[in-house]
């Protein structure tokens, strides 16, 4: 491992670590040449939110949280950097939850479809998680996209009516909600067009999210989703956290 990415007392361990597993992802070949681009717009949001889970944020995981445990057909979604940071995590909460992840990547080959797959179906070995992991097929479409990006497996996001989607593009966002799901989404940019597409958005760090997923499924809670939620207002209070943070820092 890095060294410095080893040493707990750094005062960037926890980013050093997050940019170590991707870089160990990209040297296995399970990312997309963007990937690291797509980390790094994501860091910078995160150093401007000061590397927090923020009130609201810490909201709207539990609202995703209880729209998932509501669900009828939940599925969870992962591209190379959600497997890289956060797979483990969303492995336990799938299983908690008895519903499939699939792996569905913006730039699909065959090579990173069964690389991401056999690390995912390794973890679910080792921990003894009986998790269906899908993405092999590509039997289903999303309506509304073109070329590969609209494949996704008719077992698995086709037929699902909640999905967890973090980091997804703009463009799919807007097509899985057209579809008519209910699309809850990661990401720590609350500007994005998935951010202000989704029906829940979480602006936060993805590997943070997919710990506080799991606690809340391992408590075993229940909560009611709320039918009023405002997305538009919780990006409002993300970007407020933002300010209120760069505030902080010089008064
Ligand atoms: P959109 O397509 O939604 O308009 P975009 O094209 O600007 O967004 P993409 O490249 O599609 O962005 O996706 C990367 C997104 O993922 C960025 O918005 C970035 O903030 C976010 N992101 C990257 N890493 C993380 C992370 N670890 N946790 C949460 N969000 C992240
Ligand atoms: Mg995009």
């Amino acid at each position: 491992m890095n060294p410095i990415a080893a040493d707990p007392s750094h005062p960037r361990y926890a980013s050093l670590l997050r940019r170590h597993l991707i870089e160990e992802a990209a040297t296995e070949g399970l990312l997309a040449g963007s990937a690291m681009i797509a980390h790094g717009r994501g860091e910078a949001f995160d150093y401007l939110l000061g590397e927090r889970t923020t009130e609201s944020a810490a909201m709207a995981t539990r609202e995703a949280y209880a729209r998932l445990h509501a669900a009828k057909h939940p599925v969870i979604s992962v591209n190379g950097n959600t497997v890289a940071l956060a797979g483990r995590d969303l492995l336990h909460l799938a299983a908690s939850l008895a519903c499939p992840l699939e792996v569905n990547i913006f730039y699909r080959t065959q090579a990173r479809m069964d690389g991401l797959i056999s690390r995912l179906e390794g973890w679910c070995e080792q921990d003894g998680l009986d998790v269906e992991v899908l993405g092999r097929q590509t039997d289903g479409r999303i309506d509304g996209l073109e070329g590969p990006r609209a494949q996704c497996e008719a077992a698995g996001i086709a037929a699902a009516d909640v999905v967890l989607v973090p980091l997804e593009d703009g463009d799919r966002c807007e097509a899985l909600v057209g579809m008519g799901k209910t699309v809850l989404v990661v990401d720590l940019n609350p500007l994005s067009r998935t951010a202000r597409t989704a029906s829940v958005t979480i602006v936060d760090e993805v590997g943070r999210v997919a710990k506080a997923l799991r606690q809340h499924a391992e408590r075993s809670e229940h909560p009611t989703p709320n039918t009023a939620w405002d997305n538009d207002a919780c990006l409002q209070a993300s970007l407020d956290g933002i300010v209120a943070h760069l505030q902080g820092l010089f008064s």
